[in-house]
């Protein structure tokens, strides 16, 4: 039976309706077979992972993450299985190290997992080892796995944990991930957890957020960009990024031999390093003949999620005709770039067969449709290109670093107050006797930009009142082109 624990202010978590991109991270980790993968499939039970490869080396290893629902919990799962591959006996992380650790960072707990029927290994205690070197602020949850045959008289649950518990991650969970056994306990010990987390992110005080603000926007936008280019086949994908790639320092290129999954290619612009996140192989696709593979737009959402921002390519030549600029699958692909929270920035390419009044036609119809399809963001950046010509490239990539730039943008509370105070007088609030509705605003999360707004009363903000707050902050702290969220959170 499972228990819904509270918060402390009383108000249970209904995890739910958190977004999915807020929910707290779980690694799961441990030493090759003791079961990760199994965990991770119970949690995640039949719905979709995310893989993503980890370049490394030139060899892509698969993370894989999915949402994990254990009761009324839900949270992010890493599964690091796909890291040890090479794993070599000296030292079990092997050259994956470093990767696990960078996962580390962006988890908040970790389940370390041992095999109960095994015992210990002296592979189990260099993961314990690696963890506590690595780690210290990640909370560490041992986890028995394949306790069930712990019942078949191979040994009993108190030896393996006493065991278990020498490893210094305190009490074990004895769990079974292939019977289902002990995963109500793994809830217990994990929603109380959890919740503190959520309560963390949505409730972290004002003198912790950071100061004002160019240093750590600056800080944050130096990490390399990771973008993805996207769009039907034929758009002129390859073409563009072959001419940003021919201009531009390719700090690492696709090598002849490689999968299509694995190419990986780097290159610095004014600087900065750009990642292209591979869509489906199109860099295979310019070299092989035409039409033996396609690229479909299917697969392209799936790396919606790996890209910062998303470079949306249409065929100019195409809109002219068509009645609607955008193909309904383009429209799903943009929509979903933004309630994924990825900057978008749209590329119209091939104007150079575009003449006159149709070239007049395609200038004015594309801005138009892309603010009907996704009016909650004004000012997505709309470039028009000529691939072919060499025409645009630095525009497209200027618009991308622009975006990112405000993807990462971080304001400080000080900053957001004494904006409040004025946006507050600007508004014509419905309710005027409860006039000074939101006492306190704060950013909680950058890369998209996340807000808080603090409001008195049970009643909390109307729609238009939360619409006219972020249309202000975004117009005033010039966040036009990215998705910015608002939550806000009542208070008595
Ligand atoms: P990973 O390398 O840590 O990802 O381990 P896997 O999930 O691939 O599991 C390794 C082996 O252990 C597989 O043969 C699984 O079927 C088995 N296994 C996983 N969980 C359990 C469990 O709870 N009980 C038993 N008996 N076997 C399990
Ligand atoms: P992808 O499938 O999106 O990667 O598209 P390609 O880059 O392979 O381009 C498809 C076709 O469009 C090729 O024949 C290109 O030469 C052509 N193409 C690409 N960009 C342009 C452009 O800017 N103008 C014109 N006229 N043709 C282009």
């Amino acid at each position: 039976q499972l228990s819904g624990a509270k918060f402390e202010s009383g108000i249970p978590v209904d995890f739910s309706k958190v977004e999915t991109r807020l929910l707290p991270t779980v690694l799961l980790i441990g030493r090759p077979n003791v079961g990760k993968s199994a965990l991770f499939n119970r949690l995640i039970r039949r719905r979709e992972a995310l893989v993503y490869n980890t370049p490394n080396d030139h060899v892509t290893r698969d993370i894989r993450e999915g949402i994990a629902k254990l009761g009324d919990l839900r949270f992010k799962v890493l599964d690091s299985a796909g890291l040890e591959a090479e794993a070599s006996s000296g030292s079990v992380l092997g050259r994956t190290a470093e990767m696990t650790a960078k996962v580390l960072r962006v988890s908040n707990f970790a389940l370390f997992l041992v095999d109960a029927r095994d015992g210990l290994q002296p592979m189990d205690l260099d993961v314990g080892k690696w963890l506590r070197k690595h780690a210290p602020g990640i909370k560490i949850i041992m986890v028995m796995n394949k306790a069930e045959s712990l019942d078949d008289g191979i040994g009993s649950v108190a030896a393996a944990a006493g065991e278990a518990r020498t490893l210094g991650f305190g009490d074990p969970i004895a769990l079974s991930a292939e019977t289902g056994l002990g995963m109500n306990d793994l809830y217990e010990v994990l929603r109380p957890l959890l919740e503190e987390r959520m309560l963390q992110i949505v409730n972290e005080p004002a003198n912790e957020t950071t100061e004002d603000c160019e240093s750590c926007e600056e800080e944050d936008s130096k990490l390399p960009l990771q973008l993805a280019f996207v769009g039907r086949p034929n758009v002129g994908k390859s073409t563009l990024l072959n001419a940003l790639l021919q201009e531009d320092r390719v700090l690492v290129g696709p090598e002849a031999g490689l999968t299509r999954d694995s190419v990986r290619v780097e290159f610095e612009f004014e600087g900065r390093t750009v990642y292209l996140v591979d869509t489906a192989g199109w860099l295979q696709r310019t070299k092989s003949e035409k039409g033996a593979s396609s690229l479909s737009i299917v697969q392209s959402k799936k790396n919606l999620m790996r890209a910062h921002v998303v470079a949306l390519v249409l065929d100019g030549e195409e809109v002219s005709k068509a009645r609607k600029s955008l193909t309904s699958d383009e429209v799903v692909i943009a929509r979903r770039a933004i309630e994924e929270g990825r900057g978008l920035v749209v590329i119209v390419n091939k104007m150079d067969l575009l003449k006159d009044k149709l070239y007049d036609r395609v200038i004015k119809a594309v801005p138009e449709e892309i603010q009907s399809i996704i009016p909650q963001v004004t000012g997505i950046p709309i470039v028009f290109v000529s691939a072919l010509e060499g025409k645009g490239r630095i525009d497209v990539m200027h618009h991308v670093v622009e975006t990112y730039k405000k993807w990462c943008l971080r304001l400080s509370t000080a900053r957001l107050n004494r904006w409040l105070l004025k946006v507050m007088s600007r508004h014509s609030w419905k309710d005027l006797a409860s006039q000074p509705k939101v006492k306190y605003f704060t950013q909680v999360k950058a890369r998209p930009p996340t807000f808080v707004a603090f409001v008195k009363g049970k009643k909390g903000l109307s729609d238009t009142d939360l619409r006219f707050l972020t249309r202000s902050l975004k117009e005033d702290f010039d966040m036009g082109g990215i998705p910015v969220r608002i939550m806000q959170r009542k208070e008595e």
